[in-house]
């Protein structure tokens, strides 16, 4: 696409949010029709496992679920590009420089966090990027909505909006690979800052950069807002929260220090435009013209809004190289029952849970900071013969990692700690913790919720720390 197309269908894309829900279901509708024809020709996988259902059916709940182990263990067959293989992608990510390279030359390629055992494999077209992008140039842009958001488009080739990010770690994680594969067009309406959370001139970069959006995890918020008084923001319109849960009492604290709204964007690996925040409401307006998402039970029959389901499947429309047809999903969700007063008619889900915020704050001589699981996670993923690890943290400093071998393999502990050596480099952390290994048979699930952790605190939020969060809270200027 040229420059000048390019710019008009980012604009476009404004549109599904003022569609009646009639219309909203028709395009969907329509394009249903059309991914599921080009799945059903293109991936030998889901042409078997649809072989039943008439080829011109497109009532989603006739179709079968897919679950994460049925895609990686199908996965050279489930793709729609011969050229990529599971084999393929697994020695493409394991080069960290890879990093800013696309698979193949044409694919953006990510793993997820595994928090479900088994980390999935992703592989996303160039459509899908553009309508990330697209998304929250438009939809999840404060500055772009209203009635002059067209005459405001066109001004962000003057004044670009400002959008700082803070990342949290690198390496193939969906949240932050993705910025490295921006399409060209995005740089004449915005302008980027990326920055680790854990940045030592983190303030410095920030006030000189001046965002206008401030885009990071809530616990990277949190500790931001400790240093409130150092921030020089006078551009800011708006903060947008991700990855982790976003708490009422988090989005309290965020809201009083930053004193602008806050939009809680929720995604998943698998589809990274999922929705965007909404800017009075508590959980996201989700981008149904692209995704659809059914919130279900434990024998997937629907639940209503209002009510908590059990767990998500979601069919991607803009994937087709890697698709994904009622994929489940297991974060709990709430769908609002009201229209939104923000103006958006998109669907919105009232209440998120389930995404994991698991990491542990420990102390460095420059005050706490969040360990979170993906150096962890980064090392022991891909050792071939760890079926599972589980860190825990018996002190502030001191963590024992476990590592679960697969049976009949032998574990290379040292080849594991320089792994996680390298990890935590990059952290900054190497050298702030005291790490001790242990293997054992068989790694045991919470005696109370007999559910698997993998990052368990013996010692949990430093009282300190927990005293100055509060105090954001109890401070708020109510703006
Ligand atoms: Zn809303």
């Amino acid at each position: 696409m040229s420059f000048i197309s390019h710019s008009y269908w980012t604009t476009q894309q404004y549109a599904a949010t003022q569609m009646s829900p009639e219309r909203l279901h028709q395009v969907q509708q329509q394009r249903l029709r059309q991914f599921l024809q080009t799945t059903r020709t293109h991936s030998t996988y889901y042409r078997e496992k649809f072989r039943h259902i008439d080829t011109e059916c497109i009532d989603l709940a006739e179709y079968p679920v897919t679950t994460k182990s049925e895609m990686m263990a199908h996965f050279d067959q489930v793709v729609t590009d011969p050229g990529i293989t599971r084999k393929g992608i697994e020695e493409f990510i394991a080069d960290i420089r890879n990093v800013r390279q696309r698979f193949l030359g044409k694919y953006a390629v990510a793993h997820t966090s595994g928090s479900q055992g088994q980390p999935a494999l992703i592989v996303q077209n160039q459509q899908e990027l553009d309508l990330l992008f697209a998304f929250q140039m438009t939809r999840g842009n404060l500055e772009y909505q209203g009635a002059l958001r067209l005459l405001r488009g066109a001004c962000n080739l003057w004044n670009p909006t400002r959008l700082a990010v803070l990342i949290n770690q690198q390496g193939f994680f969906p949240s932050a690979w993705i910025w490295q594969h921006l399409p060209k067009f995005m740089h004449h309406f915005m302008r980027f800052l990326f920055v680790p959370a854990n940045d030592p001139d983190l303030i410095a970069k920030l006030n000189a950069f001046s965002p206008a959006v401030l885009s990071a995890t809530p616990t990277s918020l949190d500790l931001l807002a400790l240093k409130i008084d150092q921030l020089r923001f006078p551009r800011l319109r708006q903060v947008v929260t991700w990855s982790e849960t976003l708490t009422p009492k988090a989005r309290g604290r965020i809201h009083a220090a930053f004193r602008t709204p806050v939009m809680d964007n929720y995604a998943s690996g698998e589809c990274l435009f999922m929705t965007n925040g909404c800017s009075t409401s508590t959980g996201a307006h989700i981008n149904a013209d692209w995704v659809i998402l059914e919130v279900v039970d434990e024998n997937n029959r629907p639940v209503p809004p209002g009510q908590m389901g059990h767990k998500v499947l979601m069919t991607n429309l803009a994937n087709t190289v890697q698709p994904f047809i009622r994929y489940e999903i297991s974060d709990r969700l709430v769908m609002a029952t009201e229209p939104c007063g923000c103006g958006n008619r998109l669907p919105r889900i009232e209440t998120i849970m389930g995404r994991a915020a698991d990491f542990f704050w420990v102390a460095t001589s420059s005050g706490y900071r969040p360990l979170t699981t993906y150096p962890f996670q980064h090392a022991f993923d891909y050792l071939r013969e760890v079926r599972e690890w589980q860190a825990e943290q018996v002190e502030r400093n001191r963590i024992i990692v476990r590592l679960e071998p697969i049976p009949g393999t032998t574990t290379d502990l040292d080849l594991a700690r320089r792994r996680l050596d390298e990890r935590l480099a990059i952290t900054g952390l190497q050298h702030e913790l005291q790490i001790s290994f242990e293997v054992v048979p068989r790694l045991k699930t919470d005696a109370h919720t007999s559910k698997f952790r993998r990052m368990i605190s013996r010692v949990g939020v430093p009282e300190d720390l927990d005293a100055a969060l509060k105090n954001i809270a109890t401070n708020d200027p109510q703006p």
